[in-house]
């Protein structure tokens, strides 16, 4: 296997070949496409040293940019997907690693690609992309992801049941992962700086309760988050008489628990235990009637 080169030893080294990079493609960073690239060689040893990443592992980096990240995870991975969508910046990251056998540049949105099999993904993510692409993550099986993403957006993951932040999002990446905030960034490790902090996250999948819950429960968050300062008995009575099931609005509403709390102040446990109440309450055929996102 190839080896490309070390990792960065000092911030220096990374900043010149992230200006040297820019000179050589005669291109300029673009906020509106996310392009905010770390020049602090701490925080990439960070990130990859949190990823633990060995021989064995196959490694998604969702944003290659110049390849300051690429090259850091290229001499420990087996192999590395790395997406980019912009086409000077794919092109580069080909020509860089076109010697590598353990590099594959894919061209493309990362919100529209099919996603290759992988177990790790270290990325600094682009942050317009951020909510897309956690949710892409949370449907695909790997084992451990380190991710950058702004404060702000990171901070919605640990809401607190009841407050404003707590979301669609919170619920599902706490269902299906351990999720951990690792550190905070600031804007003067990249390039250009952006305005805001940034946040840097592990994800570890939680097999086990993906497993066990059907994937409509995805279907059913969905649904009833998009009405969460919402009481749950108007919530559900809505949803029923919208499909035309008003004798079972009667049936199910009145004996459903948590029925005056509104959605937000639910538990993760909570929702869980609401979901298979109502499944068994209502059957498979009229939950995917009234519950699933394709037949709506
Ligand atoms: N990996 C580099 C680093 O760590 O410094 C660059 C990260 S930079 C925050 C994000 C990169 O994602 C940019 O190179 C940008 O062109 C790319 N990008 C933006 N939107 C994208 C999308 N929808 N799909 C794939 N890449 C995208």
């Amino acid at each position: 296997m190839v080896r490309v080169m070390e990792c960065w030893k000092t911030s220096s080294e990374l900043r010149k070949y992230v200006f040297d990079s820019l000179d050589e493609m005669e291109s300029k960073p673009y906020y509106r496409k996310g392009q905010n690239f770390l020049i602090n060689a701490s925080i990439i040893k960070f990130q990859v040293d949190q990823a633990n990443i060995t021989p064995l592992d196959t490694v998604l980096e969702i944003g290659g940019g110049v390849g300051n990240l690429t090259k850091c995870l290229v001499n420990k991975a087996k192999f590395v997907y790395v997406i980019e969508s912009d086409s000077k910046f794919a092109g580069f990251l080909s020509d860089k690693f076109s010697s590598s056998s353990n590099v594959e540049v894919i061209r493309g949105d990362a919100v529209k690609v099919e996603f290759p099999t992988f177990t790790k993904c270290v990325s600094n993510l682009p942050y317009q992309i951020s909510s897309p692409i956690t949710f892409k993550l949370l449907g695909k099986k790997f084992d451990f992801a380190v991710l950058m993403f702004q404060k702000e957006f990171a901070q919605r993951f640990f809401a607190k049941v009841g407050s404003k932040d707590y979301s669609r999002l919170t619920v599902m990446m706490n269902l299906k992962s351990e999720c951990q905030y690792l550190k905070t960034v600031k804007p003067s490790s990249f390039y250009p700086s952006p305005k805001i902090e940034s946040a840097i996250v592990s994800m570890k999948r939680k097999e086990k309760t993906i497993t066990d819950l059907k994937s409509d429960f995805d279907d059913f968050i969905t649904l009833i988050f998009s009405h969460k300062k919402k009481i749950l008995r108007s919530t559900i009575a809505n949803l029923l008489k919208r499909k035309g099931h008003i004798e079972l609005r009667n049936k199910v509403v009145n004996s459903l628990p948590y029925l005056e709390r509104r959605i937000f102040t639910l538990t993760l446990e909570e929702l869980v235990d609401l979901y298979k109440f109502i499944r068994a309450k209502i059957g498979e055929d009229l939950w995917s009637d009234i519950f699933s996102l394709n037949t709506r």
